[in-house]
């Protein structure tokens, strides 16, 4: 277990776009397992591996319903739409409103290279949306169309 460094919105990684994982062996394990706990540490929903500072695409989340690894993620199909307020493990004490589809299919391998689907939706759906998003070098910060004050937990 190591609990990596979270890089925040000042660093030009983020801004960068990530490899296609194509080694799927002890090495990438181990960093799957790093970003989980990297997440748990940080009691957040989401986690994309070029936030610990690795240009892969690769990102954990558990939004309260199970925890998902997602390697060469792709967003296949979406649907409807929903406005919630959003926040990134990279951008402390900045949320905002954001609209994105309010349901979705996320294709992606797991840490084997087996490749599943799975259908998401709210809140799942959402943070799919944003991790995946981070892997093109996308930061939400962009999508915000109000930006709202909130008391640090
Ligand atoms: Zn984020």
């Amino acid at each position: 277990m190591a609990i990596r460094n979270i890089v925040t919105k000042e660093d030009p990684i983020l801004s960068k776009p990530c490899r296609t994982v194509e080694v799927f062996d002890e090495k990438l394990a181990q960093l799957i397992d790093d970003m989980i706990d990297t997440l748990a540490k940080a009691d957040g929903v989401g986690l994309a591996a070029p936030q610990v500072g690795v240009l892969k695409r690769i990102f954990v989340m558990d939004v309260g319903d199970g925890l998902v690894e997602a390697v060469n993620p792709v967003i296949l199909k979406t649907s409807g739409k929903q406005r919630g307020v959003e926040g990134c493990l990279s951008c402390p004490k900045q949320w905002g409103y954001v609209t994105r589809p309010n349901r979705c299919i996320l294709r992606a391998q797991d840490r084997t290279g087996k490749t599943f689907t799975m259908d998401l939706k709210e809140l799942a759906c959402r943070c799919a949306c944003h991790e995946t998003d981070h892997l093109d070098g996308e930061l939400f910060l962009r999508l915000v169309d109000e930006f709202v004050q909130m008391e640090e937990n």
